[in-house]
């Protein structure tokens, strides 16, 4: 094909990673093979009924029209309720965008702020996402080490080194995806402290807020009276197993809010209507189900841990939030498989893992850590402890 007929606009980004295992998995179903999916970045939960029956009565009701492109007053409401009653953030309604997605909400945000000669900070291990999201406005990703012993809160060192005249933002993804690490607050204080000194914009993407296992979620714009260049980025999609519905939003300064606004009124127009409406109920009806859903995510979370502490060779700190565990392999590479095929990456790990008993997992290289794989958790307990066996005798069969 001619290189010339796409944009270089397209060419700076990449599949996501999650999504093409996601459908490798789909691949093995389809051949009636057994399959562990432990790639998934989505809860396993049905959206609650309070959710469902929100979105029936929109369908059955006409609230199927076009909204206001940057979402209806009232959800922007009950976001402005919610982020009180949840966060301790106060924001107008001139402060919130609504799209389809807190993804749409992240890539939009970096639309409007970074363009070529930015650069931009990203904490790696990092979302698969960040690094496209920046290049492709033709911005530079620049990527700062974390601590895997803390939670992998930043090494600040390297955060100094990275901040040049050119750096215009920088990304926290606390908890994050993929490590489930949560930053203490002196690590983001002291985040906040060296942006403020730079002068820089801080996106808080906060979509597994909910899913924190040891301490309460704090949000980060709510930790300093000098927030005014935080954005805050939220999801209905984690928090209330509402991954395919499309509801996520922004909040921010009013300036950014309205030139996010006039971008997504030219490309998507508003979220849909309908996934709007039930977002409504979602987040000011009955929190109860949030209060179920984290407590089996920590059950399995602390079974998952149990299980790969007893593998030997690998490492995996407690991860204090989200739903997914991020181990060290490096000990396995440059082994063997018993048809004498190498092992060389992590990559390679995982795709041997795939083909030798189902299991799906995410390996590290594409979130920026080679050596490392993901497992999500986000599955049955059945699924864990059947998946973690395949993985222990399967790691038992490697020749060094
Ligand atoms: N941010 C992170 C770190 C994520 O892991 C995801 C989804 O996997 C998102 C944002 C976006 O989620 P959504 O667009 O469904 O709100």
């Amino acid at each position: 094909m001619d290189k010339n007929l796409f944009s270089d606009r397209v060419g700076r980004i990449s599949p996501s990673a999650t999504l093409e295992m996601t459908s490798k998995a789909a691949d093995l179903k389809r051949l009636n093979k057994p399959v562990y999916n432990m790639s998934v970045g989505e809860p396993d939960f049905p959206t609650p009924e309070n959710i469902q029956k929100a979105g029936i009565f929109a369908i059955q009701n006409g609230i199927t029209k076009y909204t206001p492109g940057s979402g209806t007053h009232e959800l922007k409401k009950a976001i402005q309720d919610k982020l009180i009653r949840d966060n301790s953030l106060n924001y107008d309604i001139n402060q919130i965008v609504v799209s389809c997605g807190g993804k749409h909400s992240l890539y939009n945000a970096c639309q409007v702020l970074f363009q070529q000669d930015d650069e931009v900070i990203i904490f790696s291990p990092y979302w698969v996402s960040f690094p496209d999201f920046i290049s492709v406005t033709g911005a530079k990703p620049i990527v700062v080490k974390t601590n895997q012993n803390q939670q992998y809160e930043p090494d600040f060192e390297d955060l100094k080194n990275k901040i040049t005249s050119k750096t215009k933002g920088l990304i926290i993804n606390s908890p994050s995806n993929p490590t489930g690490g949560v930053w203490g607050e002196d690590a983001v204080l002291k985040t906040l402290n060296i942006c403020k000194h730079y002068n820089l914009w801080v996106f808080s993407d906060e979509c597994y807020e909910q899913l924190t296992y040891s301490s309460p979620f704090r949000s980060i714009a709510s930790l300093t009276a000098n927030n005014n260049k935080i954005i805050t980025f939220q999801s209905c999609s984690k928090t209330y197993a509402m991954t395919g519905w499309r509801i996520g939003y922004l909040a921010g300064d009013k300036h950014l809010v309205k030139a996010v606004g006039k971008l997504q009124g030219q490309s998507t127009s508003c979220p849909n209507s309908i996934a709007q409406h039930a977002a409504i109920e979602a987040l000011i009806g009955n929190q109860s189900s949030i209060k179920k859903m984290r407590a089996i995510f920590q059950k399995r979370r602390d079974l998952i841990i149990q299980l790969i502490n007893k593998i030997p060779n690998i490492n995996c700190d407690i991860p204090n939030g989200a739903f997914y565990v991020f181990v060290d392999f490096n000990n396995y590479l440059k082994s063997k498989t018993a048809l004498g095929e190498q092992i060389q990456t992590s990559n390679d790990l995982c795709l041997h893992l795939l083909s030798e008993t189902g299991v799906v997992s995410v390996s590290g290289e594409s979130f920026g850590a080679p050596g490392y794989i993901r497992f999500s958790y986000a599955t049955s307990d059945e699924t864990i402890n059947k998946a973690m066996i395949l993985l222990k005798n399967t790691l038992g069969k490697l020749i060094f």
